[in-house]
């Protein structure tokens, strides 16, 4: 075991912690970051430079991964470069309060000591932080004093082969311009390797290349539900399919809202992923609802401001969904920045296909669930937790995880299909729902209600 440690091949307790511990960071990093750019003060400005200094240390760029840090972080390569113990003092040399800033923001002289200030102090005899801490449920700690954060796991960068997030799809384009159209604007987030012929340089496991590009759905349909999903996943897959690019794990990032990405048919949906769409695996991983915001946010408020401000300047008229399409494909494909997005792609669905036979019965304990991975047709593995740091998970073994005591067991459950005019019966508690959301094309829905404030 400890042979096995040396090379680097099994992870020791404490790495594992590093590793969770830094992606907690990365994600509180990134808050901050987000915080202070729209601050626009000159101790704002003071802070994110401090930041920014803070991350780009001697390991981030002695294991290359400061483009991929730079990226995650969304700000310019060249912001996170030069030596970080310079680059605060000459930052900490121009600022007035210089004791009290230094104070703050201490140079820390290992990792350890970095993740340490986040984390309350761990027990007497305590060979780990409390789970609390490491999962920012502790009212005691946190990054609210700014902070650091360590290289990025490589392997997990290697191991996924195509990520995405979404925002909670509808979006309504909020100029006076737009009031009587309704434009769905559903955004995802594309982390893949490169592919030389279309995107100029190659990528491969020892020598990483990854793409990030932002992939719009534009629709004038309004219900973002999970037929919806299922399109933008279908278009994604023929996007894919169009660059020659082959994925066998897809791994999406979601949100956790009951009424879309965890609603049950939208779960069933993923146990259904490798009929569908010929991967070898789907694994979605839900974030806490309000985590989710963020990139995909700002990337969908961008498109918007660009249509509002051509309205502005009369260089088009945007009426319908599709002009919004057809002026967003002409004008707003390329990015100024390629470390942080290479290119956008968009794509128009005039038609959601809701005539499907998926409608799910509900999975139990969904509320604890972060993680499903689709088996085969109809099969899920779920478990509270992901895990992207053992072995057994990156080679999609994750029955034999070696990190249950944290993430929790996996649980094998068999999606049942419930019929068109069961869904009226069968309503759980835990789905908010709508009567339009039980009328489909064969379909008959009776109800009845003694409520007078209801409009059914
Ligand atoms: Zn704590
Ligand atoms: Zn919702
Ligand atoms: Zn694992």
């Amino acid at each position: 075991m400890a042979k096995l440690r040396q090379m680097n091949i099994v992870k020791s307790p404490d790495e594992i912690e590093n590793d969770e511990i830094a992606k907690h960071v990365l994600v509180d990093v990134k808050k901050v970051l987000t915080h202070t750019k729209a601050q626009r003060s000159k101790d704002s400005l003071v802070t994110k430079h401090i930041i920014l200094a803070a991350v780009s240390g001697e390991s981030v760029t002695e294991n290359r991964c400061k483009k991929k840090l730079a990226s995650k972080l969304e700000v310019p390569i060249r912001r996170l470069s030069g030596e970080c113990m310079k680059q605060r003092k000459l930052i900490l040399e121009s600022t007035h309060d210089r004791a009290i800033v230094e104070a703050r923001y201490p140079i820390f002289k290992s990792q350890a000591d970095m993740f340490a200030e986040t984390l309350c102090p761990k027990g007497t005899n305590k060979e780990h932080y409390k789970t609390e801490c490491l999962n920012r449920k502790c009212q005691n700690c946190g990054v609210a004093n700014l902070l650091l954060m360590p290289e990025e796991n490589d392997t997990t960068d290697e191991a996924i082969e195509v990520t995405w997030e979404k925002c909670s799809a509808r979006e309504e384009i909020q100029s006076s311009y737009f009031q009587r159209t309704e434009v769905s604007l559903h955004v995802s987030i594309i982390y893949r390797h490169a592919v030389l012929e279309y995107d100029g340089k190659d990528s491969t496991t020892e020598n990483p290349n990854i793409i990030k590009e932002h992939f719009f759905v534009v629709s004038n349909d309004d219900k973002h539900d999970h037929h919806f999903v299922h399109e933008v996943q279908n278009q994604i897959k023929e996007y894919l399919n169009s660059i020659s690019y082959n994925v066998s794990t897809m791994h999406e990032y979601t949100d956790g809202c009951q009424c879309q990405y965890k609603s049950r048919h939208c779960m069933g949906d993923v146990s259904n992923g490798q009929q569908d769409f010929g991967y070898d695996r789907l694994i979605r991983n839900y974030f806490e609802t309000s985590h989710a915001k963020g990139p995909q946010d700002a990337a969908g408020g961008y498109v918007k401001r660009q249509a509002d401000l051509a309205i502005l300047r009369r260089k088009a008229t945007i009426q319908t969904a599709h002009d919004f399409y057809k002026f967003a494909n002409e004008n707003l494909q390329e990015t100024r920045d390629s470390s942080v997005c290479l290119r956008r792609v968009f794509r128009f669905i005039d038609n959601i296909d809701r005539n499907r036979d998926r409608y799910f019965k509900s999975i139990p304990q969904n509320r604890n669930i972060h993680q499903i991975i689709s088996e085969r047709e109809g099969l899920l593995s779920v478990r509270n937790l992901s895990c992207y740091s053992c072995d057994s998970c990156l080679l999609n073994m994750a029955h034999s995880c070696q990190h249950t005591e944290l993430v929790g067991l996996v649980k094998n459950i068999q999606t049942e299909k419930e019929r068109g005019c069961a869904i009226v019966e069968d309503i759980s508690p835990d789905d908010d729902f709508e009567v339009v959301d039980m009328i489909r094309k064969g379909s008959l829905v009776a109800s009845y209600t003694d409520d007078e404030g209801e409009d059914f």
